[in-house]
């Protein structure tokens, strides 16, 4: 499906020599951000390995304007190049921006980028494909809203085309009218641009306008094979299809899902519950309609854009970012972060979890919103938005999660519910904090919040009293704050009422954040004095012991077997 940032290009830098140059190409690209060496430059991304960071940007599509050595981008991008038979447009530019190279990507349009970069640059692009020198187009890659039915077939017509053969235009191709073709009403060579499915011949390109929807009147399983059915009878090809569209109430169907999938193609939905309806909304004025296995199919006479069709189903995904640094974070999250158009959270996390690109609204809010937080998720997710609550560590440990789960229960709205709801999970700070020590959490455990704003402070004392009585390692999140000043002191004397004062005390304070520390201590030695809001409190058991490591810290482990 189609991602609405893989056109914006990433500038990628690697030196501070290289930066104005690079800001002069970014004017031209909303939207798009320097990516600079860390320690090196400064940046709007830093990285701090080009040849992953380089492979990455490639993999995932992004077309890549390195302002380097063209030698250094090939050796990097090689290993990759076999494997793609797709891909993204790569150039080099010069540092002082007096050569632009397009090294990649001919049919992403490489020498269309490269072109615009020249003529900002005031230079002559290094074009060398041999029909875009000569024709000022490359026929091959026809503007959105079309697409080649062969790539195969459309190499040979070129050549033709090269070796001084004339050419026919049949069909609207309104951005030929710039190209320099050797146009001839009665050529043997014919660029044709119609939905018919049909077969290329010899002599022709043969290109499809994106013109057709497909609107679903009963999501049936079969439904993919359906639309096929309903295309090849109809004559249609299967390139000239949009989208799929079906009424808002169907938004939750897997089966509508799934057919997208297989097709390839993406999925709007529409407030209207007759074919008529949703036809006539999807296109104003339908050239024809065909109706076959509970699909019919509507024809516009320009291309359409799915985007002004309907809405999407919305995405609400509520993700752990980890304790803090960004290599702690699981990469669906990081994906998901990337691909939102709207960002949510307490503004300290939300700055947490960029960078972000301009085009990305950030909703900070104060840490106490929750509910109301997780309600205007919900307002953006269901209008059709790609949608990301943000939580530190899990989102499920005293967190987003259930807050989101707490609105949508309460929600009568079928647009809330119909919204793709996912939660990504995160290192929990009691995780974090553990993996610092050892393992003081190797065996039972118990996880509790000492925060009394959401609890009765009776039912914490007794828990803590059961979690101390079964011997189980407690860590303690929310222990103290300048409203809960006595609380963590109480705990603990509970916890003394059944553990000796030696019992090893973990504290990890901001751990993964700068200026992170990690202090181990004993239940008799702790004073609440040395803990603060940004603090996990681990306790460990009976069994939890320690040994010295080299670096002349400890290592605390909590034996899995119980002596
Ligand atoms: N969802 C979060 C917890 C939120 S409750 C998670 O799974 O980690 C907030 C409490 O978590 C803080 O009061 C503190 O006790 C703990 N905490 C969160 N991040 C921390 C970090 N980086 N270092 C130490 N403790 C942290």
């Amino acid at each position: 499906m189609s991602n609405p940032q893989a056109n914006t290009p990433a500038i990628v830098i690697l030196g501070m020599g290289a930066l104005a140059t690079a800001r002069r190409v970014q004017a031209l690209y909303p939207g798009a951000q320097v990516h600079g060496l860390e320690g090196r430059v400064e940046a709007d991304i830093l990285y701090s390995d080009f040849g992953g960071h380089l492979r990455e940007l490639y993999q995932r599509d992004t077309p890549i304007i390195a302002l380097c050595a063209a030698g250094i981008i090939i050796r990097t991008l090689a290993p990759l190049l076999a494997a793609k038979n797709t891909e993204p447009p790569v150039l080099a530019v010069a540092e002082d921006g007096s050569v632009v190279v397009p090294l990649l990507g001919g049919l992403g349009g490489v020498n269309m980028l490269a072109r615009e970069i020249a003529a900002a640059l005031e230079v002559v692009p290094a074009i060398t494909t041999s029909g875009e020198l000569r024709f000022g187009t490359c026929v091959l890659n026809p503007p959105t809203g079309y697409v080649l039915a062969d790539i195969e077939q459309g190499k040979r017509f070129v050549s033709n085309l090269l070796g001084g053969q004339s050419v026919r235009i049949e069909g609207a191709a309104p951005w030929l009218d710039q190209a320099r073709l050797p146009l001839a009403a009665d050529a043997a060579l014919s660029i044709r641009i119609t939905h018919d499915a049909r077969e290329a011949n010899g002599d022709e390109l043969l290109i499809h306008p994106r013109t057709v929807v497909a609107v679903i009147d009963e999501p049936v399983a079969e439904l993919a094979a359906n639309v096929q059915q309903a295309l090849a009878e109809a004559n249609i090809a299967a390139h000239a299809l949009v989208c799929l569209v079906a009424s808002s109430q169907q938004m939750a169907n897997p089966v509508l899902q799934q057919a997208a999938l297989t097709l390839g193609v993406p999925l709007r939905f529409i407030a209207a519950d007759n074919t008529w309806a949703l036809a006539q909304q999807a296109i104003a004025e339908p050239q024809a309609l065909h109706t076959a296995h509970g699909v019919t199919l509507a024809v516009a006479s320009e291309p359409l854009d799915h985007r002004q069709i309907g809405q999407a189903r919305g995405r609400l995904t509520v993700v752990g970012l980890g304790p803090g640094a960004a290599e702690f974070m699981v990469p669906a999250a990081k994906l998901a972060l990337q691909q939102a158009e709207d960002v949510l959270g307490y503004e300290t996390y939300v700055k947490m979890a960029g960078p972000f690109r301009p085009e990305q609204v950030l909703h900070c809010s104060d840490n106490r919103e929750e509910l109301q937080r997780a309600r205007h998720a919900f307002e953006l997710a269901s209008s059709g938005r790609s949608v990301v609550v943000v939580s530190s560590g899990d989102p499920g440990v005293f967190a987003m999660a259930a807050a989101v789960l707490e609105a949508l229960e309460a929600s009568s709205d079928p647009l809330w519910h119909a919204v793709d709801l996912q939660i990504f999970p995160g290192v929990s700070a009691a995780l974090a904090t553990a993996a610092r020590a050892g393992a003081p959490l190797g065996h039972d455990f118990c996880i509790m919040s000492l925060s009394d704003n959401l609890k009765p402070w009776d039912i914490i004392e007794l828990r803590l009293e059961h979690a101390a009585a079964a011997d189980l390692a407690l860590a303690f999140y929310n222990p103290i704050s300048r409203a809960r000043p006595w609380q963590l002191g109480r705990a603990l004397e509970i916890v003394a009422g059944h553990r000796s004062g030696d019992t090893i005390v973990v504290l990890g304070r901001d751990i993964g954040r700068p200026g992170e520390t990690l202090t181990l201590t004993t239940l008799a030695e702790l004073r609440p004095e040395q803990v603060d809001m940004r603090t996990m409190v681990i306790i460990g058991s009976s069994t939890t012991r320690r040994f010295a490591r080299q670096d002349g810290g400890a290592w605390v482990y909590t034996p899995r077997s119980y002596p």
